[in-house]
C-alpha cells in the first residue's frame, strides 16, 4: 500500500514550485490532496499533472485562494473536510521574497514591503496552524513548513524582511512543536537554499532573467559549492520525509538544511590568502 494511503493533506502554495512538485508526491503516494494558490491557470496546470500520472480525480481538491486572507485560510479548510473528512497533514509552503521596488537597502525599506513579507511568509502560517490544530490533534497528525536559510545568520541586506519572516517562522516551528508534541502532533521545517522554480520570478525577474540568475549562481562555488540549483523535487522528497510517521518519528522541532553547500561557505580561500 502506498505509504500516504488514506491520509488527507494540505499544501498552501501548490500551484507552482515546491509546492506543486510536493502536491504531486503525495497523491502518487497514496494521499488526497488539497493544492492552493492564488493563480487558477497555475493550479489548474498543478491539478492536470497529478490526474495525468494516474491519480483519480476524487483524490484532488483545488482551491483557489490568497491565503492571506482569513476568507482564503477558511475555504481551504472548510472544502477539505467536505471532501476528505479530516485533515492529517499541513505543509506551510507559500512564500515569497518581495523586494523593496526602489532597491533601497535594509534600513531604508519601507514599511508597506515589511507587511507583505510577514503577511504571508510567517503570519499565514501562524493563522493556518491556529486553525488546522484541531483537526491535527483528532487524527495526530504533522505539520512540515518550508522556511528558508534565508532565515539563518547570515545578514540578506537586499531582502531583511523576507528573512526576518523566515527567522520568526524557524522560531514559530521550535516553539510549536514542542506545544504540540504533548498531543501526539509533530511540526517540523525544512530550509532550502536556491531552488530554481517560479520564486525569482515571483522576486519580479523576467523567465530570461529568472533562467540566468539561476544559471549564474549555479556557476559560483562559493555561492553553491555543488554547483546546481536544486530542484523543487529535492525539497518536496524532505517535505514528505518529514510528513511521514514511519520514516521521521523521532524529529520534533527541526529544520532540515537543503542548500547545496551554500550555508557552509564563509568565502575565505585561505590557501590564496597564504601565498
Ligand atoms: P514559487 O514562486 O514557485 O511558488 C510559490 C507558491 O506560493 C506559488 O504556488 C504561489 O501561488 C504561492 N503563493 C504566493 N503568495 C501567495 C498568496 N498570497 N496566497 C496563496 N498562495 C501564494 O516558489 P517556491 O516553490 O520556490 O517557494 C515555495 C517556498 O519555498 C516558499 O515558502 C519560499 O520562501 C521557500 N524557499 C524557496 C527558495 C527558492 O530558491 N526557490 C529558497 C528558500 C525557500 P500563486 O502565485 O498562484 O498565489
Amino acid at each position: 500500500m502506498p505509504r500516504f494511503s488514506g491520509k488527507t493533506v494540505i499544501i498552501t502554495g501548490s500551484s507552482n514550485g515546491i509546492g506543486r512538485s510536493a502536491a504531486l508526491l503525495f497523491a502518487q503516494e497514496g494521499a488526497n490532496v488539497t493544492i492552493t494558490g492564488r493563480n487558477s491557470d497555475r493550479l489548474q496546470e498543478t491539478k492536470q499533472q497529478i490526474l495525468i500520472s494516474g491519480i483519480p480525480e476524487i483524490g484532488v481538491n483545488a482551491v483557489v485562494a490568497d491565503v492571506t486572507t482569513s476568507e482564503g485560510q477558511d475555504e481551504l479548510i472548510k472544502t477539505t473536510l467536505e471532501k476528505f473528512g479530516k485533515i492529517d497533514i499541513l505543509v506551510n509552503n507559500a512564500g515569497a521574497a518581495h523586494s523593496d521596488p526602489t532597491g533601497a537597502l535594509a534600513s531604508d525599506q519601507g514599511l508597506d514591503v515589511y507587511h507583505k513579507n510577514m503577511q504571508l511568509n510567517i503570519q499565514s502560517v501562524v493563522e493556518m496552524t491556529r486553525k488546522v490544530k484541531p483537526y491535527l490533534i483528532k487524527s495526530k497528525g504533522e505539520i512540515v513548513n518550508v522556511s528558508s536559510i534565508a532565515g539563518g545568520p547570515h545578514a540578506q541586506p537586499d531582502f531583511p524582511y523576507y528573512s526576518m519572516a523566515k527567522a520568526a517562522l524557524d522560531q514559530y516551528t521550535r516553539a510549536v512543536a514542542i506545544d504540540l508534541i504533548q498531543y501526539g502532533v509533530r511540526v517540523n521545517s525544512v530550509s532550502p537554499g536556491v531552488v530554481a522554480t517560479g520564486f525569482a520570478g515571483a522576486m519580479g525577474l523576467e523567465d530570461q532573467a529568472s533562467k540566468k540568475f539561476y544559471e549564474y549562481l549555479s556557476s559560483e562555488r562559493k555561492a553553491i559549492p555543488a554547483m546546481v540549483a536544486g530542484t523543487a523535487e529535492d525539497i518536496a522528497w524532505i517535505i514528505l520525509f518529514l510528513a511521514d510517521r514511519k520514516m521521521s518519528s523521532y524529529i520534533i522541532g527541526q529544520s532540515i538544511v537543503a542548500d547545496g553547500g551554500t550555508t557552509l561557505v564563509l568565502g575565505i580561500d585561505f590557501k590564496e590568502a597564504m601565498q
